[in-house]
């Protein structure tokens, strides 16, 4: 079966790195599947978890949002945060999601501050569910 070379970079460094049978994403619109000989395209990502099918398992990572790029035979995401499943640290997650909500609780809605707390929210939740994924 043909594969696809798929690349998962962040400003510090590559999380994953491998041939892989089908990338499937969050992008802003809507899910996409990308099989090998997909058409090229850029497209913007959600915070959300990418899911990696290889012959043997699949494998889960968590992104920050980012962009993915598409060409005949690879696949590039790039994005600032980037967890596999296994890396991820669950209290921090927990404790990171707890600090957003207490500062959401605070915050008027509508300030860059209730924004940014709104996506660390985000984050953490992401962070959570693809620690949780089978
Ligand atoms: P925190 O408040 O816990 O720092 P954050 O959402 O502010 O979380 P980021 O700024 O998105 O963290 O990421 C900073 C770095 O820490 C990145 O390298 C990211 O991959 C890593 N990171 C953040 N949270 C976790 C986690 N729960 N488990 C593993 N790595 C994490």
């Amino acid at each position: 079966m043909s594969t696809i070379l798929t690349t998962i970079v962040t400003p510090n460094g590559k999380v994953f790195e491998g041939h892989v049978q089908m990338v499937s994403v969050r992008a802003k619109s809507g899910d996409m599947g990308v099989l090998p000989n997909h058409m090229p395209l850029v497209a913007p990502l959600e915070i959300s978890a990418v899911k990696l099918k290889t012959e043997e398992k699949d494998e889960y990572v968590a992104v920050s949002g980012g962009f993915i790029e598409v060409r005949r035979d690879s696949v590039t995401i790039l994005t600032e945060s980037a967890e596999r499943k296994e890396d991820i640290d669950v209290a921090r997650a927990e404790r990171a999601k707890e600090e957003a909500e207490a500062r959401l609780a605070e915050l008027g809605e509508g300030s860059p501050e209730y924004e940014a707390a709104k996506n660390d929210l985000k984050r953490a939740e992401n962070r959570l569910r693809v620690a949780s994924l089978k």
